[in-house]
Parts: C-alpha cells; sequence; structure tokens
C-alpha cells in the first residue's frame, strides 16, 4: 500500500467506478470478439458496407460507435443486439478478486460509489443482483442507449455522477482500467486510481496520467478501511 494512494483516499469523499476491469471481467477476449461478431451480422443484415477496421475489430463498441456514425438506421438494432450480449455476459461473469471487498469497504465508510460504464446500465445491474452487490452502489450510469458518442472518454458520465453526488470534481477518485478512464478524469478535474492487470497496461495508466496504479482491488480495499481508520 502506497503513501501516494493513502494520500489519494484521504483528500477524496467519493468513488467513481468503471464496471468492465475493476468490478467484473465482463467481456474476455472470445467473449468480446463474438459479440463483435453478433453486432456486425446486424449491419451486414441491413446491407451496411464495413470499413476493414470494423470489419476485423474484436470490440462490440467499435461496431457501434460505426453504426451510429455511418448507418444511424440500425442504430437501434445494433444498440439492442449489444446490451442483450451484455446482459448475457453479465449473467456468467464473476466478480473481480477484491472487488466486492471494495465496495463493501466503500459502503462501510461512507463513501458513495457510482458506476460509470460503457457498458449498458442493465449489464451493470443484472451483474450486481446476481452477486448482492447492488446495495453498495449508489447509482448505476451505463452507456447513454443509442448515443455511442457520449461514451467515456466524452464527459458526460462524469458529469452526471458528480452531479448525483452533489461533489466537486477534486473530492472524488475515479477508478478504472482503460486509458480512457484516465483521459476522462484527467479533462473533468477528477482524481484517477488506475487498475491494470498486466504491467503494459500499468505503464499505458501511468502515462495517462493516473494518480495511482493498482494491481489487486483487495489492496485497495484494504486501503480504504486504513484510510477511514486515519481519520
Ligand atoms: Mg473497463
Amino acid at each position: 500500500m502506497t503513501d501516494q494512494l493513502l494520500a489519494l483516499l484521504a483528500h477524496t469523499t467519493a468513488v467513481l467506478l468503471d464496471f468492465d476491469g475493476p468490478v467484473t471481467p465482463l467481456l474476455p477476449a472470445d467473449r468480446n470478439a463474438h459479440l463483435a461478431d453478433a453486432t456486425r451480422a446486424v449491419l451486414r443484415e441491413a446491407g451496411t458496407g464495413l470499413t476493414d477496421s470494423v470489419s476485423a475489430t474484436s470490440d462490440h463498441l467499435a461496431v457501434l460507435r460505426f453504426a451510429a456514425s455511418n448507418a444511424p438506421a440500425t442504430l437501434e438494432a445494433v444498440e439492442r443486439t449489444a446490451v442483450q450480449g451484455e446482459v448475457d455476459a453479465a449473467r456468467l461473469a464473476v466478480p473481480t478478486p477484491g472487488a466486492a471487498e471494495f465496495l463493501a469497504a466503500c459502503h462501510q465508510t461512507r463513501r458513495p460509489v457510482v458506476v460509470v460504464s460503457n457498458n449498458s446500465a442493465d449489464s451493470v445491474e443484472a451483474f450486481l443482483q446476481q452477486h448482492h452487490l447492488h446495495d453498495l452502489v449508489q447509482e448505476i450510469l451505463g452507456r447513454p442507449y443509442g448515443e455511442p458518442s457520449l461514451m467515456k472518454p466524452h464527459p458526460e458520465l462524469v458529469r452526471r455522477a458528480l452531479a448525483i453526488l452533489d461533489r466537486q470534481p477534486q473530492s472524488c477518485v475515479m477508478i478504472g482500467d482503460s486509458v480512457t478512464d484516465i483521459e476522462v478524469s484527467r479533462a473533468a478535474d477528477v482524481h484517477s486510481i488506475g487498475y491494470a492487470k498486466t504491467p503494459e497496461r500499468g505503464t499505458e495508466l501511468q502515462r495517462a496520467g493516473a494518480d495511482a496504479v493498482i494491481t489487486d482491488m483487495t489492496a485497495l480495499a484494504e486501503a480504504i478501511h486504513t484510510s477511514a481508520a486515519a481519520d
């Protein structure tokens, strides 16, 4: 546990929490590729020509973005397919080690948590309900339906979370595993903790400007308790 992490927790009172990664590995590579195929199939059925990068991507959210800008008539159906695939994945997903402990630690120490996810709120909700974690979060903010341009790193979700929490940005910390989580935090003046499963990702998150990088949600749960005890 680093002093830097404890200082960060001492200066913040609320959490903005990314979902896929720090809470659960919702879409491992194979499942994500499968969902990208399903969303692509909607575009193909509608006769939409795909670019090479959209044909090859294993990220269904990239397909969704493409639909929004290149085939708006298909957007609703692509979004529906994306949401269904995420909900199906959420039913199979297990918590990231330490995630439940982290949410419990925040709850016990009265540090409110708002989930800010580029996945659908339905999938976050299904996952949290299934694992009895739902009562530990104040609010779930998912991808704005049919408006993929508002996904992180767009500041919309962070702005909404700050309004719900009624906090200044500087008193909040975002926890996420993507460079975009760090970018949106910096743009919104929110502190950030990168969650990195690999050393490479840790380097990327650090380079993006994360205030701290962790590799273990259990350690973060412990740090929350330590910080509260020092108050
Ligand atoms: Mg993530």
